[in-house]
């Protein structure tokens, strides 16, 4: 008799954090680590789980995707964090990011604008007992003004423009990773705040869903 065998996700997660991070560029040993040992499989879809470790997004329902491993990894290295920051993070979706950010950060708040999604990623978050996670529903192209200023804001979908609203919500010296559209380019783009300069530096050229609402699509 065939016995269902669960696929072993923990040398999966070994292999994805070797051959897809990295091999090909992540350094961030707090990165490394956290991705290392946030279980992705939990923020997938039951039916696939299978799929938890490809190197690719995945649909998550509501038409969003879970971003790929290396574009996450990507954003969280951009941002720099050493444990004592305030996060701000637009587009939940899964709640795999946000997992990874509660590790690397002192706290995060993180905006969805799909209730169904929200929902999920709650509970997956619950069962990882991410404790200094604070998820809200609506729209987060505005961030969150009363909760300003953070050190660090990840936006994971892509905008026409950085959000102004969130240049202005980010703390001196902070840093924001934003996706940004051009033409048919788009480009993940990090942003620091020096005083009153905006230094903008381009990670990698990337594909992620639009940010939907006042300041974006
Ligand atoms: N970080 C996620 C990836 C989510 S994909 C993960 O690890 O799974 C991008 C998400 O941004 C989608 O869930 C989408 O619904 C959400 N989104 C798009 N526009 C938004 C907005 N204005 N405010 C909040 N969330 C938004």
């Amino acid at each position: 008799m065939d016995a269902y065998e669960e696929p072993d996700f923990a040398a999966r997660r070994a292999e994805m954090v070797e051959h897809q991070l990295r091999e090909r560029g992540i350094r961030d040993a707090r990165v490394l680590a956290a991705m290392g040992e946030v279980p992705r499989e939990r923020f997938v879809p039951e039916r696939r789980r299978e799929l938890a470790y490809a190197d690719a997004a995945l649909p998550i329902g509501a038409e969003q995707t879970i971003s790929q491993p290396w574009i996450v990894a990507a954003i969280l290295q951009a941002l720099g964090l050493r444990g004592d920051e305030e996060v701000l993070e637009i587009g939940t979706g899964s709640g795999y990011s946000t997992c990874l950010l509660g590790r690397l950060a002192k706290h995060v708040v993180s905006v969805e604008r799909h209730s169904s999604l929200a929902r999920a990623a709650a509970e997956a978050l619950r069962a990882e007992a991410a404790a200094n996670v604070e998820l809200m529903i609506g729209d987060g192209s505005r961030g969150v003004p009363d909760r300003s200023p953070f050190d660090a804001i990840a936006v994971h979908a892509a905008a026409p423009a950085p959000p102004p609203a969130l240049i202005e919500q980010l703390a001196e010296g902070g840093r924001m990773v934003v996706p940004v559209v051009s033409g048919k380019e788009e480009m993940l783009t990090l942003l620091r705040r020096r005083g009153a300069e905006l230094e903008s530096t381009a990670i990698a050229p990337c594909r992620f869903v639009p940010l939907i609402g006042a300041e974006g699509f």
